[in-house]
């Protein structure tokens, strides 16, 4: 053996774009890749990272094959790294070429730890078994870790999963659902955390129990968005409420919770709900004027099918739809993570509703992007945020054993910090 190790330096083009971000398939094929060549496995680690790409490493008793991805340009970099002679590292390169259905590779294998360039170490084996390694017990076949990744160029969150449960492409956006370890399951919109079993109820308390203690006479809410069935769910609480249009463009976000976040998806067939598939920018163009009392604009990141729902013209027409003494209550986004968007969309809430008639609120949701998000509450009439009554406010929170929302929170929750009053303008 004149190599202590064979290392090629792989580089596979035109693969689909698609396989360069699939994270499951990739780690699938890198593992039956090292076992194919007769390696034994011990680990794999694998990032998913968003808007896409991968980077995964597959750690083998004879050294490790290494993967990055960017699916944009359909291209591969891959470390095949053995060493000995029972693995042959080629039989890998075949099976990743067909694997990830690249047109062509070029690859340079080097000799790692040429024997002519090295000097033998006497040392004591047993003293350096002792020195390292706590006795390793039970190893599973191998142990994984799959990161999922939520980043832009700066920030980004890491959440480790047991697996990807759901995946379907919709005319509008992917629909995915992973098996978090810390979350519990998570639903994402074109690789954006939407909600996990572990945090949604601070966001769906907190988007329905403010407006409907305030105004305090709903009869009549709409949902536009909120296909994950949380919002609705927090409404129905409300027994007051007649009725409760939702309005979601994509009927498979729905699916994908039914089957995998069904403690959120559990009020989709209440009696008092109305579920209509469809785009909320067509139907509130089409609604009638005065129809509602509480309007909830629950959508996704102003891109793809909810770009429309961040716009002047839908606002308006939102308030065309409220009642006298309507209310308006929508996602707004986190005044950290894109405070340019958030500044933007007060200004145009307060153009429509008038600028004392605008309020913002924050929470804490820890899988959202910096953790900070917040809510605005626009009234038509007068409709006061702070203006509740506590007593009451109190008995729901107890009745309905809520986890984020009381009394103390609805009133805490519109103190703002100066960097947020700064980005509002406000004294
Ligand atoms: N809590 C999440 C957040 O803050 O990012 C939002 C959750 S909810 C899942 C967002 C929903 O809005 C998605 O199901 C998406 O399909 C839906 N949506 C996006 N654009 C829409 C539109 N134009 N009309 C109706 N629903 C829309």
């Amino acid at each position: 053996m004149e190599a202590l190790g064979r290392h090629i330096l792989v580089e596979f083009y035109n693969c689909s774009p698609e396989l360069m971000n699939d994270v499951v398939h990739i780690e699938k094929s890198m593992v039956e890749a090292a076992e194919t060549a007769g390696a034994t496995v011990i680990n794999s680690t694998f990032h998913h990272f968003s808007p896409y790409g991968v980077s995964g490493v597959v750690v083998i008793q004879e050294s490790h094959l290494a993967i990055h991805t960017w699916p944009e340009f359909g291209y591969a970099a891959v470390d095949l790294f053995t060493c000995g002679d029972s693995v042959n590292p080629w039989v890998s390169y075949q099976f990743l070429e067909k694997a990830f259905k690249a047109s062509h590779g070029s690859s340079m294998e080097c000799r790692r730890g040429q024997m002519g360039l090295l000097d033998r170490k006497d040392f004591n084996v047993d003293a350096l078994r002792n020195v390292g390694a706590k006795p390793y017990d039970h190893p599973v076949k191998f142990t994984r870790d799959v990161w999922f990744t939520e980043r832009d160029e700066n920030i980004a969150l890491s959440l480790k999963h047991d697996g990807q449960l759901y995946k379907k492409e919709s005319p509008y956006q992917k629909v995915e659902v992973f098996a978090t370890q810390a979350y519990g399951n998570m639903l994402t919109l074109d690789g954006m955390v939407m909600c996990t079993q572990k945090d949604e109820y601070v966001y769906h308390e907190m988007i329905t129990h403010v407006p409907m203690l305030s105004h305090g006479r709903v009869k009549r809410a709409l949902v536009i968005g909120g296909g994950d069935g949380g919002t609705v769910r927090e409404l129905l609480r409300h027994p007051e409420l007649e009725e409760v249009v939702l309005v979601e463009i994509d009927a498979l976000v729905i699916e994908a919770c039914k089957l995998h976040l069904p403690e959120t998806a559990v009020a989709f067939d209440h009696p008092k709900l109305k579920l209509l598939i469809e785009d909320g920018i067509k139907y509130i163009q089409e609604c009638a004027d005065s129809a509602f009392d509480l309007i909830i604009v629950d959508s996704a990141d102003p891109v793809g099918p909810g770009e429309g729902l961040f716009t002047a013209e839908f606002y308006k027409e939102v308030y065309r739809c409220l009642t006298e003494d309507g209310i308006m209550v929508t996602q707004s986004e986190s005044p950290r993570f894109n405070a340019n968007v958030f500044a933007e969309i007060y200004d145009c809430y307060r153009g429509i509703f008038g600028a004392d008639k605008v309020s913002c609120y924050l929470a804490a949701i820890p899988t959202y992007p910096t953790g900070t998000w917040s809510f605005s509450f626009s009234s038509k009439g007068n409709a006061q945020p702070l203006v509740f009554d506590r007593e009451t406010a109190a008995a729901f929170s107890r009745k309905n054993d809520l986890k984020y929302y009381n009394e103390d929170i609805h009133a805490a929750a519109f103190a703002l910090p100066n960097f947020v009053k700064q980005l509002l303008k406000l004294k």
